[in-house]
């Protein structure tokens, strides 16, 4: 007598389970092969091996399934297992979230200055260091506003060797004292790891440029200096390449990494950059580091720079970062992106209508 279809159906449910069972067992030996290959430092995904198993599956199939049936069906599972081999080795890097309310709160050396902590910090200052006047008038403004946190760029990495390259240690001096005389903290731009110990003596937070994103050496010495570092996404990088540059300077032992999205390069002229701000939503869920939006590298004009701060706001980053200079065509560098003073003052106000 035919099998009823109740008894068919029990045994569907029954195999269902043994394959869930073979499934997940598939799964944690993959995770054990995915653990030795991280080891040995190699590839996840390793085509033979797959190409070996598919063709043993082929020769063993009996049907009723064709073979081009049962590859698609096993491509979904070594698919399923890559996946998860690469979720858990990431799983492994420090910067990554791991749980939703994990976050890096960064306090700046008064106590009270923190980024990251669910505030939203402005960092600015003119493109490069010029003068004291320029410095000085420039602070003087910022700090009005509250702004903590002061460009003191010196060591400018120009497209041309013959454009203006910063003033070096004495325009750091003058940032010092222009920082001191109104209570805020300099951040500036290193280059090399050879000038970690002259900058010391004058910056709160250390600044790697886009271009230096992926000099991993200078990475690796970030990890060993004190003060807090700002990470900008390289020209072309992707936010996995981003990521794992803060993993070098955080797993040589700085945890204190704000990032910054900068804009991206990508076919479109009307602005300098492209700037990303998926990926700044992309990396807060990633990342449990501080992330601040530059809004004049990412533009390259002062046009549009208030708008793109109210984005920056709205996106749930932790800060922005935009160029303020006294007379900005007269500037040495950056002269079309950065702001007049009146202009700030216009983008802070619109800035603090943002509610987050
Ligand atoms: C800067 O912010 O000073 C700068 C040079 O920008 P980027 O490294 O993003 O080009
Ligand atoms: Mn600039």
């Amino acid at each position: 007598m035919a099998e009823s279809i109740q008894d068919l159906r029990a045994q569907v449910d029954d195999i269902n389970l043994q394959i869930l069972e073979l499934l997940n067992k598939r799964a944690s030996l993959a995770s054990d092969i995915g653990k030795i290959q991280q080891q040995a430092g190699s590839a996840f995904y390793d085509p033979q091996r797959e190409s070996q198993m598919l063709t043993a599956l082929e020769q063993n199939n009996k049907g009723p399934f064709s073979n081009e049936t049962i590859k698609a069906l096993f491509k979904e599972i070594f698919r399923a297992s890559l996946a998860l081999e690469e979720k858990e080795s990431k799983a492994k890097i420090l910067v990554q979230r791991k749980t939703a309310d994990e976050r890096t709160i960064i306090t700046l050396p008064d106590g009270v200055t923190k980024i990251g902590d669910g505030s939203f910090q402005i960092i600015s200052g003119p493109c490069a260091v010029e003068s004291y006047e320029q410095m000085d008038e420039t602070a003087a403004a910022l700090a009005t506003r509250g702004v903590k946190i002061l460009r003191g760029m010196v060591f400018k990495p120009r497209t041309s060797p013959y454009d203006y390259q910063g003033m070096g240690e004495p325009g750091l001096k003058i940032a010092r004292q222009v920082a001191n005389k109104y209570n805020m903290f300099i951040t500036s731009e290193i280059m090399d790891a050879s000038q970690i110990s002259m900058m010391s003596d004058y910056v709160d937070i250390f600044w790697v440029g886009a271009r230096n994103m992926q000099n991993s050496f200078l990475l690796k010495a970030m990890g060993q200096v004190r003060q807090p570092i700002i990470l900008k996404r390289g020209l072309a990088a992707t936010l996995e390449e981003f990521l794992y540059a803060a993993e070098y300077i955080v797993s040589s032992g700085n945890p204190n990494v704000i990032l910054i999205e900068r804009g991206i390069r990508t076919f479109e002229k009307a602005t300098r950059n492209t700037l990303d701000i998926g990926g700044v939503a992309v990396m807060k869920l990633e990342s449990h580091l501080p992330i601040i939006v530059d809004i004049s590298h990412s533009a390259g004009r002062r046009d549009i720079a208030l708008p793109l701060a109210r984005v920056a706001k709205a996106s749930g980053a932790d800060g922005l970062m935009v160029e303020v200079h006294p007379n900005p065509p007269v500037a040495m560098s950056d002269a079309k992106q950065q702001l007049y003073i009146p202009q700030f003052q216009s983008l802070m106000d619109a800035v603090e209508k943002v509610s987050i």
